[in-house]
This record gives structure tokens, C-alpha cells and sequence, in this order.
């Protein structure tokens, strides 16, 4: 029996399930045993690590990180697809079965990660949330330093943009805040199934500190939000709900060192955190804190 998946193993699988792949779930299956190799090679998985895997799905890429030694945490929200996958696993490399541990549950849910520290992410993310539960696993657990994910293409381009770029957001200020993102390559439709109708593209994300700011991680992300609902607005008018008026916006943008009149796309994420600290000072209290685990 193979160690990966192939086409016919994956169609199969699929079958002896009565699955239908969902679209609303992003149910694209990797059925080329390459492209997990690929991932899990860029991912730098090895034998010491416990690797966060969300969507499983049929298991083509939680087998090829179990080939590397690695155990497995993978949190799948289709709990036919969880049922099956230790099944899959003891069919394929039986000598995997004990490192690896499902989680059958939507990711956005869960209020903690199961099982020993995950040390890396490494997933074929649900296209359709794609960025918020990314964002939501970077501040669940802090524990894993560095991740490789596939996104469509468009999204890849997006978590990877830098200030300036025509396609930089929120959720590239957003990921900035936990880290950087960098693109490690594109995915073709054909290595799927069912075969999607855009490329897809791999991010590599490694942590670092956030910046330095005496406002939180909340409401910070809540200025970047602002900013960004209103992208081709100036910045004293983008935050003046948020400030109280655009006059107590222009003054807190100004008093970060900043220029009332530039726009949102132009801010690192840095300066984001200097005008919620600002605002903070003038006495916005944002929201409230979420709850997330003590850093390490
Ligand atoms: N990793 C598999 C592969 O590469 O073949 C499947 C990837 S497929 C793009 C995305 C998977 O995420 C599906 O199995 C889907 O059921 C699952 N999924 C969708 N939304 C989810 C969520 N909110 N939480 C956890 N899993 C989810």
C-alpha cells in the first residue's frame, strides 16, 4: 500500500464515503502525491515537529506529513471526513496511526488546540475561509513559530502584500501583526479534485513579535478594519466614526507621527498600532480583549 494518495485512492476514498464534495466547505481534494511532497518539503516539517493541520479531508496531505515522522493534530469540520481518516491513516502507514489526532470540529470554533503544542501549521486551507481562520489559529495558539498554507492565488497574493501594493489589506496589515508572510509558490487546478477554477498559491508564514503598543491586539485590528471598509478615504475621515469626528482622528493620526490625509493601504502595521495607541490615550476604548492562551 502506497505511504500518499493518488487520483484513483483519493476518488475511491470519496466513494466508499458517499461523499459529494461541498463546495460551501472548499472540499478540493490534492490528489497528486508531488504536491504534498512539495508542501511538506517547504514547510520544513520534520520528525521533531506536531504539525496543526486544518481540513484534512481526505488525508492527502496528513499522510505526507506523517511520512516525515511528524505527529499530526488535524481539525476537519466534515465529521464524516474525521471518522474516516484514521482509517485512512492505519490503511496507508499503519506505523503512523499513534501520532496522529483528529479534531472534528470547525476551526473558527475552537477555543483551544487538543493534544501536545502544535510547532508548525501547515495546511490546505477551506478557500472560503481561508483568511479568518488563519488569523484565528495565529492567535489561538502561539506555539508554532512558523506555517506554510495553500490559498487561492488571489489570497496569496493578499497575505503576502506589502504597504503601497494595490492589493495590500486587512488581512495582510491584519498577519503582519503576527508576522510575516511570504509567497513560496503557485499550485495548478489540475492537482485537484474536483478541479477548481483559479491557480493557487503557497505562503509561507513565519512569527515574530507583534509591534510595540499600548492599545491591544483588538483594538488595533478594529483601526486596521476601519481603515480598510473605506479604502479610498483618507485616513482622518476613515477613523472619524471610530475617533469621535475626524478633527479627534486627524489629531490622534497626527500626534502618531502621521499625516491625517494619507490612506489606509499606505500603513504598515506598525503604524496602525501608533494610532490605536493614540486613540487609546484620547480615550477610545475599542473592544473588548478575546481570550487567547498565555504566550509560551
Ligand atoms: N487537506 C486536504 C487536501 O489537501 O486534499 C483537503 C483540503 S480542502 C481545500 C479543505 C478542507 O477543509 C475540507 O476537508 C473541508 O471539509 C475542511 N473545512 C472547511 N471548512 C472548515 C472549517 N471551518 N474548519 C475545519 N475544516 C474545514
Amino acid at each position: 500500500m502506497a505511504a500518499l494518495l493518488d487520483p484513483r485512492s483519493v476518488r475511491a476514498a470519496a466513494e466508499r464515503l458517499g461523499l459529494r464534495p461541498a463546495k460551501a466547505l472548499g472540499q478540493n481534494f490534492v490528489v497528486d502525491a508531488n504536491t504534498v511532497r512539495r508542501i511538506v518539503a517547504l514547510g520544513g516539517v520534520d520528525d521533531g515537529d506536531t504539525v496543526l493541520e486544518i481540513g484534512p479531508g481526505l488525508g492527502s496531505l496528513t499522510l505526507g506529513l506523517l511520512a516525515t515522522g511528524a505527529s499530526v493534530t488535524a481539525v476537519e469540520i466534515d465529521r464524516r471526513l474525521a471518522g474516516q481518516l484514521p482509517a485512512t491513516v492505519a490503511e496507508h502507514q499503519p506505523q503512523a496511526a499513534g501520532r496522529l489526532r483528529v479534531v472534528a470540529s470547525d476551526a473558527l470554533a475552537l477555543t483551544g488546540i487538543p493534544g501536545p503544542a502544535p510547532t508548525r501549521l501547515v495546511a490546505n486551507l477551506p478557500y472560503n475561509v481561508a483568511v479568518p481562520v488563519l488569523l484565528h489559529v495565529l492567535a489561538l495558539s502561539r506555539s508554532w513559530r512558523a506555517g506554510l498554507v495553500m490559498v487561492q492565488l488571489e489570497v496569496a497574493e493578499r497575505l503576502a502584500a506589502a504597504p503601497g501594493s494595490r492589493v495590500y489589506g486587512a488581512p495582510s496589515a491584519k498577519l503582519a501583526w503576527y508576522g510575516t508572510a511570504r509567497r513560496a509558490g503557485t499550485v495548478p487546478p489540475g492537482v485537484f479534485w474536483p478541479v477548481p477554477r483559479v491557480d493557487s498559491g503557497l505562503v509561507r508564514i513565519s512569527r515574530g513579535g507583534p509591534p510595540a503598543s499600548g492599545a491591544t491586539r483588538e483594538q488595533v485590528f478594529a483601526v486596521v478594519d476601519a481603515a480598510f471598509a473605506q479604502r479610498r478615504k483618507m485616513l482622518r475621515s476613515a477613523l472619524s466614526g471610530l475617533a469621535g469626528g475626524s478633527a479627534a482622528a486627524a489629531a490622534a493620526i497626527g500626534a502618531a507621527g502621521l499625516d491625517p490625509t494619507a490612506r489606509g493601504e499606505q500603513l504598515p502595521i506598525g503604524d496602525f498600532a501608533a494610532i490605536a495607541e493614540r486613540l487609546v490615550a484620547a480615550g477610545w476604548a475599542g473592544p473588548a480583549r478575546a481570550g487567547e492562551e498565555p504566550a509560551p
